[in-house]
This record gives structure tokens, sequence and C-alpha cells, in this order.
């Protein structure tokens, strides 16, 4: 009996602990983003906007930063050389400034090339390389998604839009979180990985939305990290993975969308002369003869993946990508002289479509409900810890 109560009072201590360390707070994860990627910047002015840094030098403490103080660091052969306005500090191959706090704020501004300053959270890491240097910004992973968010775009949309959108943002920063490994930081600034432009100051409810959603990405059945593509507007039917980018992914099927359809990128045209036209189909190898004698109207009732005429056909993607045009989803009408592209949709049309997400959200949908309507057979879930 007595045995039997210790297993019982063993098995509540263990709740217990359980039940605690599911409800600790989760610690800020950093993540180093490469800003001002693949510009050969050699001289910068760095100034602290929000809380005090301390400066390191090889890592050495050299001095304090405080607001408003101006610090010009020049690169010459991975030689930093850093000075305030009186004096020169010192020289390094490696210059930190590391906030006192969790809400600090900098500027940078490039000065060779000269580039328009950035504001950005937490803390900055030059290194000097042989004819540049290396532009690190460390911060909270959050604050990141939020600066991501704001730079896409998608001003004064509903707060579950942005929790939907935080939610992609987060889940390719944690799948990508090596991309730049062998370059010393994480994700660069640019659309290669995502755009971030700085500190999100422009709308709160980003950040709100950023917060509300913390840590959580969405992962396959297995729990595995998902690819999470958007585009601007579908045109009504999203594109399937292997179509887009001949890569079959489960969780990206074509998707009936009625939410965009009335969007502002819901349908485009783009007018081309019919010579034109023949000229492009004739280096695609369709024989110019039959070409001129051939009904060249073309007008698919959903998203297919070819134009033909006879024998010959054409990726209506690549047709996209040469002509440049808004989507690979599109009718030709044909006039006397002239090729009118009637068009559905704006971007890749694969994943998510923000302007179908934009209207679901003001409908009354959640973030949940759309990720799901965009997404299928998918979880949402806290960063797995093994990355
Ligand atoms: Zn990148
Ligand atoms: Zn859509």
């Amino acid at each position: 009996m007595r045995y039997v109560s210790a297993t019982l009072a063993i098995r509540f201590l263990l709740m217990l602990l359980l039940a605690f360390f599911a409800s600790c707070p989760i610690q800020a994860r950093d993540i180093k983003i490469g800003l001002f990627f693949n510009r050969k910047i050699t001289t910068v002015v760095f100034t602290p906007v929000g809380g005090e840094y301390i400066i390191y030098g090889d890592y050495r403490q050299v001095g304090v930063a405080r607001k408003g103080f101006i610090y010009h660091i020049d690169n010459s052969g991975g030689v930093l050389t850093i000075q305030d306005t009186l004096n020169v500090i010192g020289s390094f191959s490696r210059i930190e400034f590391k906030g006192i706090s969790r809400s600090n704020i900098f500027s940078i501004r490039p000065v060779i090339p000269s580039l328009p300053p950035r504001e950005s959270d937490d803390n900055l890491l030059l290194q000097g390389e042989a004819d540049f240097m290396r532009i690190i910004n460390i911060l909270d992973l959050e604050k990141y998604i939020a600066g991501t968010i704001e730079t896409e775009g998608g001003s004064n949309a509903h707060p579950e839009y942005y929790k939907a959108q935080a939610i992609l943002a987060r889940t390719f920063a944690v799948k990508n979180f090596y991309r730049h490994g062998s370059e010393g930081f994480n994700l660069c600034d640019t659309e290669h990985c995502q755009a971030y432009k700085g500190k999100s100051r422009m709308n709160p409810e980003i950040h709100a939305a950023v917060m509300a959603t913390k840590e959580l990405v969405m992962c396959d059945m297995n729990g595995h990290l998902v690819n999470t593509p958007y585009h601007s507007n579908c045109g009504g039917m999203t594109s399937d993975a292997f179509q887009a980018w001949k890569q079959p992914l489960p969780h990206l099927q074509p998707v009936i969308d009625q939410f965009c359809r009335n969007s502002k990128n819901a349908k485009w045209e783009s007018m081309l002369s019919r010579d034109e036209w023949i000229a492009y189909l004739t280096g695609k190898g369709f024989k110019k003869d039959r070409l001129m004698q051939a009904d060249l109207s073309f007008s698919p009732a959903s998203r297919e993946k070819y134009y033909r005429i006879g024998e010959h056909q054409v990726e209506l993607t690549e047709v996209r990508r040469d002509l440049k045009l808004k989507s690979a989803w599109f009718s030709i009408v044909t006039g006397a002289d002239k090729i009118r592209f009637q068009g559905k949709g704006y971007g890749h049309g694969v994943g998510m479509c923000q302007e179908g997400a934009m209207e679901m959200a003001r409908k009354g949908y959640v973030y949940v409900d759309i990720l799901h309507f965009y997404f299928r057979n998918i979880k949402i879930e806290s960063i797995p810890e093994r990355r």
C-alpha cells in the first residue's frame, strides 16, 4: 500500500515538473542578418538611437556608445579603424556594438558607397574583409520577423493577416537558418532570403501579430518545416508547386480562391503586335507558316501548363518570364494586328494568396483558417528544437 502511494506521489511530482517546464517562458532567440548584402561597403557611420552600447574591438571592451554619438568605421585591407568625432579609438579586425539591454536601437549609414541609412534593433557586428566589411545585425528573431513583414508592405492590413504572414516568415527563417552559414550570418537582407530593410515602426499591429504567434511555425504532418511561398494574387486559383517549379510538394496543391477575385491585382492586360507574338513563338520552335494561318487565340478555363499550336507548345511560366507578364494564367484575344493578353492574378500563384488572405481576415477568418485554406496537410507548432 505504502509502495503504491509512493509511486503515485512520484507520478504527481513528475506531472508538476512537466507542467512547470511547459509553462516556462521561451528564451529569446537571436538571428544574424547580413545587412546591405552584395554591396561592397568600406566605410560606415554608426549611431545609437535607443539605449547604450558597449563597443568591443577584437573581443575587448574599448568604449561605450551613447545615444546620439557618432562613430566612423573604415575598412582598409581587412583592418577596421573606428573613430568618434574627436579621436581614433583603435584598429581591429572585428568590432561589435553590444546593446546593454534588449531594447537597443541603432542607425547605420554606408558612406562608401553612399546608401540611405537603416535603423534596426539590438546588436551590430562589423568584420573586416580584404576589400569590404561584413555588416551583421544580431537581433531577436521576432523583431526580425516584424521588420520583414513591414518591408513586404501590406500596411493597414488586418491583424489576422499579419499573424499568417508572421508564421510564413518565421518558418522560412528557421528552415533556412544556415543558408549563409559560411559567411558568418544566417540570412541576408535581400529577396534571396527575405527582404529586411530595418526595424518595424509604421504598424504597431505588426509587432502585436508577431508576438501573438511567437515561436509558431508551419510543419508537415511529420513535423518537418515546410516551404512557405506566397504571392500577391492567385487570380482565383492557386498553382500547384509542380506546375510552377517542377517540384511536387504535397502541401502546395491548387486551391480555388473566391476571396481575391475583386482585389487590386486580380486582373491584368498586356498587348503585343501580332508580328511580335509570331516572332516570339518562332524563336521557341513553332513553324512560322503554321502560325500565319493558325487561330492564335487561347482561353483556358483554369490554370494550364502549355500554350499549343498544332504539335508545338511552350510552357506558360516560360512565356510569363520572357515577356515579364504579371502571371502565367492568361487568355489571348486576337485582333487584326494586335494580340491582347487578358490575365488573372499577380505572381507565381503558389502558396498563400496575399490579397485573398487579407480578404479572409476582413471577413472574420483567423490566421489558422487562412493557413489551412492555402496549405494542405500542415500543422502549426512551436519551433522544433533541433533545426
Ligand atoms: Zn540570402
Ligand atoms: Zn487568390
